[in-house]
């Protein structure tokens, strides 16, 4: 009997609206199985994929074939899925089916995120996300055929050695969702109020310290921070009396944008990363912060960094409500911490997810003096973001770790959030 899966109470709507986006920019991995259930669809006697390879091989694993213009070998002339067309859904690879759909184990039951990277989900279009909840289903159980461990994965931990089962877990995690869902307050100010929420919290022991007596757990639990989520209003200053971010911390932030503002494969890559040495020129330019801002993502506009310190001015009411639905999503689903995101305990995801919000801001100022309509610039910008969030490998390399405590500690993130939220 397989996990249920659980609707999330967030207004979320989507429906594959088949702009191939998906199939453009993904190196899709294949299992052993899937790639013989491939090789016996007979496509090589296809005259449109003769002579075509149609797998790589590296020591990471096998990925389906792409085109020179970065486009899946399967994707045909009509910008459809060769596999579905003529075989069905069912035959194409689990990662092609489950996009954007992200399935997240939670102790009794999976809860469903989506990957803004598609443009459908950003766009909110389509019909609500329960309404796809038997394809979810489905899913959820290949991926528990798959990997029957997900069934006894343990809690998140809040941070390194305390864990609290799997409700309690949830429970914070609906207290931080709500102080972000507060729609008549700024963006950046419900981004700072959770940081200080993470920074109350995360100094508290709720397990009891190993007694499970002394444990604060279930209603109590949702009390308490509901009253540490006032408190962190009460301590979270106006946006004016929070200090520039340092210089330093500026230098940090720009080598986790360096990452968040780039594409590495499909049709989107960008042109800076094509040779060695424009890797290397691109890592400078962002360290020094000075100059063009190098074409990392194929979308990214001939603009100079200074764009990206000119305030955006207030959030169009539609950016608002975009980027409230995508955080709560993110946090409801549970997939900013745990092995959705790099194996990162609950608040250090808290914090991972928050200096998200400057890197989205940093890049919808930069599309928009590229001469992008500000609500276009925003959606984009969040696509670009979430396409990497939880998924580029570099994110969680130990330096991207070491960046985010060290803005932490020096109580940086913050300063980061009020100064890109302007
Ligand atoms: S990117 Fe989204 S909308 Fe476009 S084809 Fe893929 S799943 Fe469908």
């Amino acid at each position: 009997m397989s996990l249920p899966v659980r609707s999330l109470p967030v207004a979320q709507n989507w429906d594959c609206r088949g702009c191939a986006s998906c199939c453009r920019n993904y190196a899709i991995p294949v299992s052993a199985d899937e790639q013989k259930r491939i090789e016996a669809q007979g496509w090589d006697a296809d005259p449109g994929l003769k002579d075509t390879p149609f797998f790589l091989a590296d020591g990471r694993g096998t990925t389906l074939n792409h085109r020179p213009d970065g486009a899946c070998v399967f994707l045909g002339d009509d910008n459809r899925c060769r596999i579905h067309a003529r075989f069905g859904p069912a035959a194409k690879p689990l990662a092609c089916r489950v996009y954007p759909f992200l399935l997240v184990p939670a102790g009794d039951h999976w809860r469903v995120g989506l990957r803004y990277a598609c443009p459908s989900a950003a766009a909110n279009d389509g019909r609500p996300l329960d309404a796809h909840l038997p394809e979810v289903r489905e899913y959820a159980a290949l991926l528990e055929a798959d990997q029957p461990a997900v069934k006894d994965r343990p809690p998140t931990p809040l941070r390194d050695g305390t864990v609290v089962p799997w409700d309690d877990v949830l429970r914070i995690a609906g207290a931080v969702a709500k102080v972000l869902g507060a729609a008549d307050v700024p963006l950046e100010r419900r981004w700072r109020t959770v940081l200080k929420l993470a920074e109350i919290a995360d100094g508290l022991k709720f397990d009891g310290g190993g007694n499970a007596k002394k444990a604060v757990t279930g209603g109590r639990l949702s009390e308490m921070f509901h009253v540490l989520s006032e408190t962190a209003d009460e301590e979270t200053p106006a946006a004016a009396a929070v200090p520039r971010p340092g210089r330093a911390a500026r230098l940090v932030f720009r080598q986790v944008l360096a990452v968040y503002a780039r594409k590495d494969h499909g049709a989107e890559k960008g042109t800076a990363q094509r040779s060695p040495l424009g890797r290397v020129a691109a890592a400078v330019r962002f360290a020094r912060g000075a100059g063009r801002v190098p074409k990392l993502h194929a979308q990214l506009p001939e603009v100079s960094f200074q764009a990206g310190e000119e305030p955006f001015g207030p959030l169009p009411q539609e950016s608002s409500a975009l980027l409230t639905r995508y955080y709560r999503l993110k946090v409801q689903s549970l997939q900013f911490c745990g092995p959705t995101n790099f194996g990162v305990p609950f608040w250090e995801g808290v914090r991972s997810l928050a200096l998200t919000f400057p890197a989205v801001m940093w890049l919808a100022r930069v599309f928009a003096a590229g001469g992008m309509p500000k609500p276009a610039a925003v959606e984009l910008a969040v696509r670009v973001t979430d396409d990497n969030f939880g998924f580029n490998r570099l994110l969680g390399l130990g330096r991207q770790k070491f960046a985010l405590r060290l803005l932490a500690a020096r109580e940086e993130l913050p300063r980061l959030v009020a100064w890109y939220g302007q």
